[in-house]
């Protein structure tokens, strides 16, 4: 198994004396590696031609199949663990509520953003369906297989939502459709609601709608960067990429009208080099929209172009996912709140009281993504450990309780009051 969670790469400890958050200057990528001509494209993949057999569980030592959606899908080791494809246990959670089916070829992801395990650069390193990604690796399995065995389950199914991860390639916009018709024929989307996980880049409003008019419950685009410069610098011409902070907002801007209020939202990336107030300003401005955003802690995977760089300080995470909750799910409104010079909360906007409540209930520091069938606040995208170590958890992927709360309350520099 190519296992690759780097626990090392832990936030700076809040002694150390450093800033309690990542600024724009120390986060700058590291330069691409040149890939030769004859790696380029899966080339390796596909001078070798190896048929498939089943699932393929990601191993460098040894061929990798030549696997395509829409017959091959991957998921989430997490995933895999709880539709029984394959063994392993994870910390503290019985299970997954999200089903992440991600579009696979021999080429890969034609983007090169610099935070991702699947970027291009890698071609030279690994095969696509080798590299990993948020911290794990993804097994492949055929589509047809993954379907017997959710339709299977029936009403049993441990699957709250299934998520569609489209990537940067000439034939993702078509493959996530035949996924979706395929996934719809035998699996209600009432029974287990579909998400898009989208790629702007390729799409077309007309995109949008298709999947809409098949049956997709909700949209999503993970700007990631939370401000244009640093989405250049990440995701566009700063690493070779082809994305643009334009075109995504302009998708989401089509996802809103086609999808409607709460059903659409917005992935961000906490800790590249935004203040707390951009990250939140994003966040304002979703809810003003009136979708939602799903929040992720930077780590620094392993093989990416930002693998050198720290993750996010525990102390500015928490703030903004304390803020973010508030925001998204409480009413507050940044206006409300006050930030420092740096850009850093120093009043969330409420009573402490009320405050104190939010942080004793845990949620706001859960994993965020599209909603399960718990409640609203609680997302099916309960992916344990894609951004943290389970010995040091950014994003809870259960209810955090007892020393976990007294955890995050030290993270945040706000321990219980005397009653
Ligand atoms: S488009 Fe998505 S999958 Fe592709 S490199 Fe960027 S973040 Fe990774």
């Amino acid at each position: 198994m190519a296992c690759i969670n780097p626990e090392n790469a832990a936030p700076r400890a809040a002694s150390s004396g450093a800033p309690d958050f990542n600024p724009y200057s120390a986060m700058q990528p590291r330069p691409s590696p040149a890939v030769p001509k004859d790696l380029r494209n899966g080339a390796r993949v596909k001078a070798h031609g190896l048929a498939p057999a089943g699932a393929y569980i990601p191993d460098i030592n040894v061929l990798t199949p030549h696997m395509r959606s829409p017959e091959y899908v991957q998921m989430s080791r997490a995933a895999a663990i709880t539709l029984g494809v394959m063994p392993g246990m994870m910390y503290r959670c019985g299970c997954t509520r999200c089903l992440n089916l991600l579009l696979t070829y021999p080429e890969g992801c034609r983007a090169n953003c610099a935070y991702c395990g699947l970027a291009r650069h890698r071609e030279a390193e690994r095969d696509y369906a080798d590299r990993n990604f948020i911290r794990v690796d993804w097994p492949a399995l055929p589509l047809a297989q993954v379907i017997d065995i959710v339709a299977g389950a029936g009403d049993k199914t441990p699957f709250h939502r299934m998520c569609i991860s489209m990537i940067t390639h000439p034939r993702s916009d078509a493959d996530t459709v035949s996924v979706l018709e395929a996934w719809t024929r035998r699996i209600s989307p009432d029974a287990v609601p579909v998400s898009i996980l989208s790629n702007p880049t390729t799409m077309t409003r007309d995109d949008v709608q298709r999947l809409k008019t098949l049956g997709a419950d909700i949209f999503t685009v993970a700007l990631d960067a939370c401000t244009p410069e640093l989405f250049e610098r990440t995701r566009g011409r700063g690493v070779q990429s082809p994305h643009s902070w334009k075109q995504y907002w302009r998708i989401l801007h089509d996802a809103r009208e086609i999808f409607g209020p709460g059903k659409f939202g917005m992935h961000l990336i906490v800790g590249m080099g935004e203040t707390e107030y951009e990250a939140l300003s994003v966040v304002q401005e979703l809810v003003d929209l009136g979708g939602h955003s799903h929040m992720f802690c930077f780590f620094p995977e392993k093989g990416s172009l930002m693998d050198h760089l720290p993750a996010t300080p525990r102390d500015q995470w928490r703030r903004v996912q304390l803020a973010r909750y508030l925001i998204d799910y409480r009413g507050v409104r940044l206006a409300h709140m006050r930030f420092d010079g740096d850009g850093r909360v120093v009043d969330f906007g409420i009573p402490r009281a009320e405050l104190d409540s939010v942080i004793d209930a845990g949620i706001a520091f859960r994993t965020s993504g599209c909603p399960g069938k718990f409640r609203d606040d609680v997302s099916a995208c309960d992916r344990p450990y894609g951004d943290s170590p389970p010995s040091n958890i950014a994003s809870y992927p259960f209810q955090p309780a007892g020393r976990d709360i007294v955890r995050i309350r030290r993270d945040l520099g706000m321990r219980r009051r005397a009653r």
